[in-house]
């Protein structure tokens, strides 16, 4: 069937999606148009959010906003610390 441009694109993107095919893409295009426009343009901002702000901390793996992410910095100020602590003493 030869959907309206706007249609066939949002069908097209919501196919990239893992395991959502022509029918459930189909199906979720439509429920869009249908829906309130102030949840599509906070669903379209959400995407955009994600895609923008989020990363992949260069240590862990873990989803984060800042790289390290939060768990990796303290960690690393803590052995930093612990470091400076229990460092070998010389007296001069
Ligand atoms: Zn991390």
């Amino acid at each position: 069937m030869q959907y309206p441009e706007p249609i066939a694109q949002l069908i097209d993107s919501y196919m990239k999606l893992p395991g959502i095919g022509q029918k459930t893409a189909t199906r979720l295009a439509f429920f869009t148009i249908d829906m309130n426009g102030d949840d599509v343009t906070r669903f379209a901002k959400s995407l955009i959010s994600a895609k923008r702000d989020l990363h992949f901390c260069s240590i862990c793996g873990n989803i984060t906003e800042s790289d390290p992410c939060d768990i990796c910095r303290i960690r690393r100020v803590t052995r930093a610390r612990s470091w400076w602590s229990n460092r070998p003493r010389t007296s001069w």
